[in-house]
C-alpha cells in the first residue's frame, strides 16, 4: 500500500515550462531569442548570442511557447483541479526572475485573466456539474511572506504579525489571518484586487516588493452532500513566488541583502521540498523556510503540486532562464 502511495505521489508532480515573448522594448534593442523547440515538450536554451555552442536541451510534462494563449495553458490544468472537490490539496507555483511573466500567469491581466481566475471557475462549474445534492463552500486568504515573515493582504494594516501553526492532524493554520467568502467566481477578482491594493499600501515601490515577495492566494474549498452530509475539504493555493534572480554581490548590502537570503532560503527550501518528494526521500525539510512550512499539509501525502517555470526568450536573460530551468529540472 505504502509503495502505491508513492508510486502516486512521483504523478503528483508536474512541471510545465512557459515561455513570454520578447517585449516591445526588447525587440527594439534586437535582443536574441535564444530559445527554440525541438520537439513538442522540449525547450533548448541557446547561447547568449544565439549559437549552439553551449545549447542545453529541457524536458518538461507541458512547455507553453511564447504564443500559447492563457486559454492554452489552462487547458492543460483543469484536469488537476477536480481534485481539490474530492478533499486534496493542491499547490500551483509559478517561479522564475522577475519580469519572466510570473504574475501574468497566475493573475494576468484583467481582460484575459490566468490561471487564479480560471482555477476557481473551473471549481464552480465542476461543483455545478456535480448536481443539485452537493454544494460547495469556497473562502479565500492572501498570505505574502517577505524577509521570513507572514503577513495578511487582506487587511490595509498587514504589520500584526503572523504565525503559522501545526496542528496535530498535520494540518497547518495561520491564526489570525483574514478569509473572504467567494459565493461566485468573479469574487475571487474581488479578494486579488483588495490584496493588491494592500500590497501597494505598505510598499514604497510596488513593482520591487512584489519581485521580493511570495504572494499565496490560498482558497479553501468544502464540498457537502446535502444528503448525505458527507464532506471533503480541500485546499488550493496559488503562489507567485518571489523572483529568483541571483542579485550580485556589490548590489546586495544591508537591507536588500537581507531580502536576497530570505528568498533565496525559501526557493531552495521548496526545491529541496519537491525534490525529497518526488525522490521518495523519507525526510522531507518543511521546516527550512517559513514559505515550505506553511505549505506543509498541501506538499506530501496525497497533494499535488504544479510548478510553472517562466522564461524570459532574451539573450540577456540566458544566465538567468539557464537557473530557473535548471532549478525546475531538478524538481521533476
Ligand atoms: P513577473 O511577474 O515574473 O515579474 P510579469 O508577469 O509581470 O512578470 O511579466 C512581465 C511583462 O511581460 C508584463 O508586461 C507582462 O504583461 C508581459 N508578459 C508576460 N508573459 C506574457 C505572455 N505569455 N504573453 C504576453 N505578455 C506577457
Ligand atoms: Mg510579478
Amino acid at each position: 500500500q505504502l509503495y502505491n502511495q508513492l508510486i502516486e505521489l512521483r504523478g503528483n508532480i508536474r512541471v510545465f515550462c512557459r515561455v513570454r515573448p520578447l517585449f516591445g522594448k526588447e525587440v527594439e534593442e534586437e535582443e536574441e531569442d535564444v530559445t527554440r523547440f525541438p520537439e513538442e515538450d522540449e525547450i533548448t536554451v541557446l547561447a547568449s548570442d544565439g549559437s549552439y555552442s553551449r545549447a542545453k536541451t529541457y524536458e518538461f510534462d507541458k512547455v507553453f511557447q511564447p504564443d500559447s494563449s492563457q486559454t492554452a495553458v489552462f487547458e492543460e490544468v483543469a484536469p488537476l483541479i477536480a481534485s481539490v472537490l474530492d478533499g486534496y490539496n493542491f499547490c500551483i507555483f509559478a517561479y522564475g526572475q522577475t519580469g519572466s511573466g510570473k504574475t501574468h500567469t497566475m493573475e494576468g491581466p484583467r481582460e484575459d485573466p490566468g490561471v487564479n481566475t480560471r482555477a476557481i471557475a473551473e471549481l464552480f462549474r465542476l461543483a455545478e456539474e456535480r448536481g443539485e445534492d452537493y454544494e460547495i463552500i469556497v473562502s479565500a486568504s492572501v498570505l505574502e511572506i517577505y524577509n521570513e515573515q507572514l503577513g495578511d493582504l487582506l487587511v490595509r494594516d498587514n504589520s500584526k504579525k503572523l504565525e503559522a501553526k501545526l496542528a496535530k492532524d498535520g494540518s497547518v493554520h495561520v491564526p489570525g489571518l483574514t478569509a473572504m467568502k467567494v459565493e461566485t467566481p468573479q469574487d475571487i477578482v474581488k479578494v486579488m484586487e483588495v490584496a493588491s491594493k494592500n500590497r501597494a499600501v505598505s510598499a514604497t515601490n510596488m513593482n520591487e516588493h512584489s519581485s521580493r515577495s511570495h504572494a499565496m492566494l490560498s482558497v479553501s474549498v468544502t464540498c457537502r452532500n446535502r444528503i448525505s452530509k458527507q464532506e471533503h475539504r480541500g485546499k488550493l493555493h496559488l503562489v507567485d513566488l518571489a523572483g529568483s534572480e541571483r542579485v550580485g554581490k556589490s548590489e546586495a548590502t544591508g537591507a536588500r541583502l537581507k531580502e536576497a537570503q530570505s528568498i533565496n532560503k525559501s526557493l531552495s527550501s521548496l526545491g529541496d521540498v519537491i525534490q525529497a518528494l518526488s525522490a521518495k526521500k523519507g525526510h522531507v525539510p518543511f521546516r527550512n523556510s517559513k514559505l515550505t512550512y506553511v505549505l506543509q499539509d498541501s506538499l506530501g501525502g496525497h497533494s499535488k503540486v504544479l510548478m510553472f517555470v517562466q522564461a524570459s526568450p532574451a539573450g540577456s536573460n540566458t544566465s538567468e532562464t539557464r537557473c530557473s530551468l535548471d532549478f525546475a529540472a531538478r524538481a521533476r
